[in-house]
């Protein structure tokens, strides 16, 4: 897992982006201004209580975008 993924300006052009929560590479998701968020992260943080051990990671995740105040 690479854990600091510098942002690159070139736009990938292979398939997908890299999902700023799974760190995977998807085709389909989200953007949050620059970044990406595939379907199923966007799913899990929705569907995710906020009590939940794994939501707390999903925010950390999220924090790297630099509005973090947009799930709160
Ligand atoms: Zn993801």
């Amino acid at each position: 897992m690479e854990v600091e993924m510098l942002e690159t300006t070139t736009t990938e052009k292979t398939a997908g982006e890299t999902c700023v929560v799974c760190e995977c590479r998807k085709t389909s998701g989200i953007h949050i201004y620059t970044s990406f968020i595939c379907e199923e992260c966007e799913r899990e943080i929705i569907t995710t209580d906020t009590k939940d051990e794994r939501y707390k990671y999903y925010l950390k995740q999220l924090k790297k975008i630099t509005h973090p105040e947009i799930f709160s």
